[in-house]
Formats: C-alpha cells, structure tokens, sequence
C-alpha cells in the first residue's frame, strides 16, 4: 500500500466535511438537480454568502444577483461544488497543529492564487474562471495535507527552507512522497477533473510536463504558474518585489498583456483579494496598486551604512587564555561580534554557520591545525572572500611562505602582542570595508538592470503597438508573419493569411472629418480582434489595411471565417455625435503553397487577391490559389 493510499484510510487527507460533503455526493449522483444542491448551500449561512460573492463577481454579472437560487445556476453544478470543497478546507484547516508550517500565510497566497487563476482564465478562455477559482485555491494544498498528517517530520522539512525541485526532493527522501502527488490525489477525491488535475499537478514546474506547446493543459499549467507567481508577489516584502515583477511582466507578456493591462489586472485581483480575505477570515496585508511597485525606488540593501556596522570576526584559538584575550581586545577596542572555535574542525562548521568576514586562527591546534583549516576554507565558494589572519610561533621565511600558500592573508606572531594585532586588525577591516561597499554597488547595479529591464519592457511594447487601434503594428505583423510560416514548415501545418482594406474609407474622410474616419477605424479594429482566435495574430499594416494570420488553417475554413469577418463589418453601426455610419471590408485570403518560396508570396498572394476583391465591386472576398485569384 502507498503512502497516499494510508493517509485516505487513516483519514488523515484533507476532504472536505458536512454540507460540501453533502454538495459533492449529490452532484456526483446521476440524478442530480440544481435545486437540491440550492437547498443544502441554504442550510449553511457561510457557504450562501460566499457563493453570492462569487456569482456577482462574474464580469458579465448585469445586475447584482441576490438569492441563492440564482447564484447556483449561474455558477452551474460542477463550479458549486469545488468552491464549496475549497472552503470546507479553508475553514476546518485553520489549526496551526505543524510547528513552523505557516497556516495564515498559506491561505493568504491560496486565495490570491485562486482569484488570480480567476481573473487569468478571464483573458485566456480556456476553462470556465470559477472552476479556475476552485483549482488556485486547491493548487497547493498538499503542503497542508503533509503538514496535518507529519506535523513533526513536516516541520523538520520546513526548517531547511527549501523550495521548488529541492523541497519535493526532501519531501520525497523523508516521508516518501510530495506535496504535489498529495494535492492530485485530494483534487481527484474531490471529484476535480484531470484535465485540470493534471496541469495543477505541473504547475510548479511546467517544464517536467510534456504537454505541447500551445495545448490547453500546456496553457492550463502556465496560467497556474503566473497565479501562483503572482501570489508570490501579493505576500513578498517590499524589498523583494523588485526581482518578481520582471518575470510577472515577461508572464503577462506571453498571454498578450502589455505593462498597463497587466496591471490593471493584478490591482483586480489584489482588491478582490481584500475582499474575499474578511469573508474567510484570511489575512490580506495592504498593497500599493502595481504601477507604485514597479516605479518604488530601489530598495537599499540591507546594512545601511555597511562601514560603521560591527564586523562578524571567527577566532580560533585552543589555548584558553590567549583566547580570552584576543577575544576581549577584538571585541571591546575594535568593536567586532566574536566567535570563537577550539580548533579547524569546529571552526569549519561555526564558519559555515556565522559567514565570520575575518578569521583569526591560531596554527598549532588539535583535530585540524591552522593551515589545513585555511586550505579546505579557501576550497570553499563561501571561504573565498573572508580575510584570514593566521597565529604563528616563530617567524621563519619557510613557515610564512607555506602560510601564505595555504590562503591567508596576514600573520602575527606569538606571544601576542596587542599593538601588532591592533594594526593588523586596521588593515583587515579597511579590506572588510571596501568589500562590502562593492557588494553593495554590484547590489545596485543589479537593480538598475531590473528597473531597466522593466522600461525595455514597456518601449518594446510601444514599438510594437499602433497607436490609434491598440493593435499591433506593421513591425509586429511581419514578426508574427514569419513565426507563423516557419512554424507552418515546421510542424506541415496549414496556415493562412487574409489581407482586409476598408472601403472608399477616403470618402468617409472627406464626408466626416479625420477624427470621425478614426473612430471608424477603432470600431474595424475591434470587430477584426473579436473575430480572431485567441492566438491568431491581427495588425494594423497602415492607413486603413489590417493583415489577420491564422495558424493550422486551411485556404477553405479561413475562406469561411474570412466571410464571417466581412458580413459582420457589414453589419456594424457605428453611431459616432448621434450620426449612424456603415462601412465595409475587401478581404483577399491566400494560404502557404508547396511553390511558394517565403512568408511574403503569401502575403503577396493575399494582396492579389485584395485587389481583385476591389476589382469585383468591394465589399467582397476573394482567394489566391495555385498562381490564381478567384472570387466568390
Ligand atoms: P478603396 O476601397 O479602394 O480601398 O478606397 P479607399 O478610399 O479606402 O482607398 P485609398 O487608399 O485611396 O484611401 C485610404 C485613405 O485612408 C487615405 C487616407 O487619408 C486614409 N487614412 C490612412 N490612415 C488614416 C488614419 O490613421 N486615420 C484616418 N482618419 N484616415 C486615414
Ligand atoms: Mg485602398
Ligand atoms: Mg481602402
Ligand atoms: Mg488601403
């Protein structure tokens, strides 16, 4: 029997108690209906507000909904139950029985999660937000699970402060499974679907999944990521939000969210956050909005004034009142925070422990002498950079020289005399200084690249997005164009291109004015994005011309949504100061060829089949084929 297998006989797997125990036994009986579902949600007062919430918190929500009733039909059956799972868990999990296991933090970043995998599932429709919702809050819970079942064992765990591959690693090494194998096999009692079992399952790590590019389990898992990424972000300290952010933007980038909309975004959720935090009874600190945290200035590194802070200085010493000595002098005269060893061996592990900046050792000591000491310090990558004073008896050329050879820095010679070692100490702190004021430019240099990172970010947007319509621009197209071919080539998928030109749009101009011409242009704009795949690519290749890519698709169904796209321009009233104004699109559709050398004869077909769409009378749609065009 496996271990999971033990901890669901043992009862101890998190699952779900009382009404969202009744909720799942009903729905998952063939005859179920939503108004017994309704019924049981009534009896339990917690459970009926916070579905509420939930159901007007949907953006098509017109009018705020009120009873119960409503709110489960508009979340539907298989949404009702997984949120009513994830709050049965929310609230019987609050009692902190694993020391060192930090239960408020870990709800905090579970909700956070859940509204963030909300809001993402918003921009990328790949699974209805409120299930989404359910799985953020579910996604780590396996950490919990571990923690309630070995709370001893888990604690151990979590002293190492380990995260990612090395935590699951230790997880596995000492109690012989994951947290991420737990959390698929409570998802799975909770009656979660594997399709989105499976990605919460990646999530950590969507690049152990062999999931195809593009797939919906492969955007599933990065839409999981981002949330948890973002959550990350939502609990972090002010000085470390700086190195999340870069990433977050280059996430948000990915699924088409440029530096504001991201934004926008993440203020949602964390107002949400807020909002749902009083209604669990989980903690929310306060967040400046998103365009504060990315213009905060740098945050300083930690040691303020790094030269008049004490320095951390390791003294080895086996001989007791030489010790006491030296520690007195070190410590009263010159300042420093002492730690003392008895011979190498120890002083390996205090070292390894304190990170000393300076080290003293005495040569001549038991169990490890000085040199071999400094030989396995300086073997080290933490050894490299500490300033080391060696002890030494007498004071000939060839025990110097192999004190040297062994890594240290400076020697002073026994007896101790305290106007030597007061003089070598000035040195080792001159060096101590200049090391830390490097650290801390390098410290700040690093941040001028993340800051820098971040405006690159948002230039690099600007030039890839028009202006007047937010969509990208030529520059873009023809980027987006050659991914699109030589992915085509690649994989012998089809894919298309349709060229659309407004027409006699000068007449609009002359008959309304520019601005009037420019708002018709938006309104175009807007019916050709909303027309789109959600990764097919739209630009603007100027004045009133648009190029729409369409991946995998063949010259016939690009055909038909290219007829689609033209009846529905048709059919658009724009009212612009109370005047009704119709416009119309040419479109000409080509798709990649066997003959066709690159990316620009298909463009070049496309454009043929344009002109002759213009040719035919507009308002018309026509294909390019085999070095032909034709009109339907
Ligand atoms: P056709 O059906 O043959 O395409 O006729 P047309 O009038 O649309 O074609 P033409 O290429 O002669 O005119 C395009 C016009 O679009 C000319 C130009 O002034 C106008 N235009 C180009 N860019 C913009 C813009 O950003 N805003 C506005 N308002 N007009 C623009
Ligand atoms: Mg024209
Ligand atoms: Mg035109
Ligand atoms: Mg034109």
């Amino acid at each position: 029997m496996n271990r999971i297998e033990q901890l669901r006989i043992s009862g101890k797997l998190p699952s779900p108690k009382g009404v969202a125990l009744t909720i799942m036994e009903i729905s998952l009986r063939e005859n179920a209906t939503l108004s017994e579902v309704t019924k049981v949600v009534q009896t339990d007062p917690a459970l009926s507000s916070r579905l509420l919430r939930l159901a007007n918190s949907s953006a098509e929500a017109s009018r705020p909904l009120a009873s119960i009733n409503d709110a489960v039909m508009r979340l539907g059956m298989v949404a009702v139950r997984q949120i009513a799972m994830g709050f049965s868990l929310v609230d019987q999990y609050h009692e902190e029985t694993c020391q060192g296991f930090d239960y408020q933090g870990f709800w905090s970043h579970s909700l956070f999660m859940a509204l963030a995998s909300q809001e993402l599932g918003r921009v990328i429709r790949i699974a209805s937000p409120d299930d989404l919702f359910a799985c953020g809050l579910l996604a780590q819970i396996g950490k919990l699970a571990l923690g309630t079942a070995y709370p001893v064992d888990y604690a151990a765990i979590l002293e190492q402060q380990a995260s990612g591959e090395e935590l699951l690693a230790l997880e596995r090494e000492r109690l012989s499974v994951d947290h991420c194998e737990i959390t698929a096999a409570i998802l799975a009692d909770c009656g979660i679907a594997k399709v989105l079992a499976e990605p919460i399952y990646y999530h950590e790590a969507p690049d152990l999944s062999d999931f195809s590019e593009g797939s919906r389990p492969y955007q599933l898992t990065h839409v999981f990521y981002q949330a948890r990424r973002m959550a990350d972000l939502g609990l972090a300290f002010e000085a470390e939000r700086h190195s999340k952010i870069s990433e977050l933007l280059r996430l948000g980038g990915k699924i088409g969210l440029d530096v504001e909309s991201f934004g926008e975004l993440f203020d949602r959720v964390v107002q949400q956050w807020h909002e749902w935090s009083k209604l669990l009874k989980v903690l929310a600190n306060p967040l400046p909005a998103f365009s504060v945290m990315t213009s905060a200035p740098l945050p300083r590194p930690e040691q303020e004034e790094p030269k008049t802070a004490c320095k951390r200085v390791l003294l080895v010493e086996d001989e007791p009142t030489t010790r006491i000595m030296m520690e007195g002098v070190l410590h009263k005269l010159l300042g420093c925070k002492v730690y003392t060893a008895e011979n190498g061996k120890d002083a390996l592990t205090m070292a390894l422990e304190v990170i000393p900046q300076i080290i003293i050792t005495d040569w001549l000591m038991p169990v490890m002498d000085g040199l071999e000491f400094c030989r396995t310090l300086r073997a080290t990558d933490w050894g490299q950079s500490i300033y080391v004073i060696m002890l030494t008896g007498v004071e000939t050329e060839e025990n110097i020289v192999e004190a040297f050879e062994a890594g240290v820095d400076d020697y002073v010679t026994k007896p101790m005399n305290i106007r030597a070692l007061n003089a070598r100490m000035r040195a080792a702190l001159h060096y101590v200084n200049l090391l830390e004021t490097w650290e801390y430019d390098r410290a700040q240099l690093k941040q001028f690249a993340a800051d820098l990172a971040i405006s690159n970010r948002r230039l690099e947007h600007t030039a890839m997005t028009d202006l007047l319509t937010g969509l990208p621009n030529r520059r873009a197209g023809m980027e987006a164009l050659s991914r699109n071919w030589s992915a085509s080539m690649r994989t012998g998928k089809p894919v298309a291109a349709m060229m659309i030109d407004v027409d006699l749009f000068k007449s609009i101009n002359d008959r309304h004015g520019h601005a009037v011409g420019d708002q018709v242009l938006q309104e175009v704009a807007k019916a050709i994005q909303s027309s789109a795949r959600k990764d097919d690519s739209v630009c603007r290749m100027g004045g009133e011309e648009f190029l729409l890519l369409c991946h995998d698709t063949d010259l016939q169904s690009a055909l038909l949504a290219a007829e689609r796209l033209r009846k529905m321009v048709k059919a658009l009233k724009i009212s612009i100061d109370g005047m009704d104004i119709q416009t119309s699109v040419s479109i000409g559709v080509a798709g990649r060829e066997a003959s066709m050398e690159d990316a620009d004869d298909m463009i070049l077909g496309a454009d043929k089949a344009l002109y002759a769409a213009k040719n035919a009378g507009r308002n018309q749609t026509c294909l390019f084929a085999q070095g032909r065009t034709h009109c339907t």
